[in-house]
C-alpha cells in the first residue's frame, strides 16, 4: 500500500493571499512535509468571473517568497472542463441529476438556512418536474444541474467523518443542504464536483484548508462514494479574523501579501507569526517554513485552533 501523504494548495486566483489564505496554506504544507509527502499546486480559476488578471502570477510569486514549495501542478481547473463533464455525465447517467430553474432570488425566497456554512439548505422545488414542465422552463432560462441526496431517513446521505483540527463530523445531506449544485446554469461545473474529481485524480489523500469550508466536506464525500473515489483525511484550520473581529477578505484588501511584503516584512517574521497563532512557535519568534517542519503535529494544532477562528497576528492589523 502507498501511504504517502499527498496534499494540495488550492488556491482561487481572485486576488492576492491575505494572512488567512497564508495560514492555511502554511498548515496545508507542514502537514505535507512533516510527513515526508508531495505538495500538488492546483488553481481553482473555474469561474471566470472572479478571476483576476495577475492573480495567478501573484500567487507563485507569494509562495515562493513564503518558501512554501510544491512537488506537482500547477495545473489549472480552467483546462479540465472535459474531465469534470465527463464525472457529470456519469451522474446524470445514474439519474442522479436534475434540472434546476430556480433563481437566486427564489432561492433564498424559498430555503432555510444552512446548518454549518450559512448557505441555503433547497427545499426542492425543481425536485420532480414532468418533462413538460423542464421544456417549458427551459425556453425562458437555461437549468441549472442539482444532485439529488438520499431522504432524511435513508443512512446513505447521512455523513459522518473525524476531522483533524475540529474532531467528528455528522451532517445529514438533506436536512443540511438539500439537493445542491453541480452545474451552474451557466454551465461552469461546480466547485463541489470538480474539486472531489481533482482531488481522487491528483492522489490527494489530505485535504486541508480553511474552516468555511468544513460545510463542504460532507458533500464532497457524498460525492466520493458516488463516483467511486477514496476518501482523503480532513483538516480544516482556523479562519484569521481582524481585531474588529471581522473575517479577513481578499475583497478588503485586508493584510495582503502586497502589502505585508511592500512593509518590507520577511517571511520569516510573518512565517513566525502565524506559526505562534497555531501554537507552533512562541511570539516573536522568526522561523522559516523548513524550520517549523519538526515543530508541526496536527494534535498541536487542534489543541490550540478548536475556535472556528483566531485573531490574526496584530503586527498586521491594518490601523
Ligand atoms: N479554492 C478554494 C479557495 O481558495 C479552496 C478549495 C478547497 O480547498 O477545497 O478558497
Amino acid at each position: 500500500m502507498n501511504d504517502t501523504v499527498v496534499g494540495r494548495f488550492a488556491p482561487t486566483p481572485s486576488g492576492r493571499m491575505h494572512a488567512g489564505n497564508v495560514f492555511a496554506a502554511l498548515m496545508a504544507w507542514l502537514g505535507v512535509r512533516s510527513a515526508g509527502g508531495r505538495m500538488v499546486l492546483r488553481i481553482e480559476d473555474l469561474d471566470p468571473r472572479g478571476n483576476r488578471p495577475d492573480a495567478t502570477r501573484l500567487l507563485l510569486d507569494d509562495l515562493h517568497w513564503l518558501g512554501l514549495d510544491w512537488d506537482e501542478g500547477p495545473y489549472y481547473q480552467s483546462e479540465r472542463g472535459e474531465i469534470y463533464a465527463e464525472a457529470l455525465r456519469r451522474l446524470e447517467q445514474d439519474g442522479l441529476t436534475y434540472p434546476c430553474f430556480c433563481t437566486r432570488a427564489e432561492l433564498h425566497a424559498a430555503s432555510a438556512p444552512h446548518a454549518s456554512d450559512g448557505t441555503f439548505v433547497y427545499v426542492g422545488t425543481c425536485r420532480n418536474l414532468s418533462a413538460e414542465q423542464v421544456a417549458e422552463k427551459a425556453q425562458v432560462r437555461p437549468p441549472a444541474t442539482r444532485l439529488r441526496v438520499p431522504d432524511a431517513d435513508d443512512l446513505t446521505g447521512v455523513i459522518e467523518f473525524h476531522d483533524l483540527v475540529y474532531g467528528p463530523q455528522r451532517e445529514v445531506l438533506a436536512r443540511d443542504c438539500g439537493d445542491f449544485l453541480v452545474r451552474r446554469s451557466d454551465g461552469v461545473v461546480a466547485y463541489q464536483l470538480a474539486v472531489v474529481v481533482d482531488d481522487a485524480l491528483m492522489g490527494v489523500n489530505q485535504v486541508v484548508r480553511g474552516h468555511d469550508l468544513l460545510g463542504s466536506s460532507a458533500r464532497q464525500i457524498y460525492l466520493q462514494r458516488l463516483l467511486g473515489y477514496p476518501q482523503p483525511v480532513y483538516a480544516h484550520v482556523p479562519l484569521l479574523v481582524a481585531a474588529d473581529g471581522r473575517r479577513l477578505s481578499k475583497r478588503d484588501k485586508d493584510l495582503d501579501l502586497g502589502e505585508i511584503r511592500a512593509h518590507e516584512a520577511s517571511p520569516k517574521h510573518l512565517l513566525g507569526l502565524l506559526a505562534a497563532t497555531a501554537g507552533l512557535a512562541e511570539c516573536g519568534e522568526e522561523l522559516s517554513a523548513g524550520e517549523l517542519v519538526n515543530r508541526f503535529s496536527w494534535e498541536r494544532v487542534a489543541a490550540h485552533a478548536q475556535k472556528e477562528s483566531l485573531f490574526a497576528p496584530d503586527a498586521y492589523q491594518k490601523s
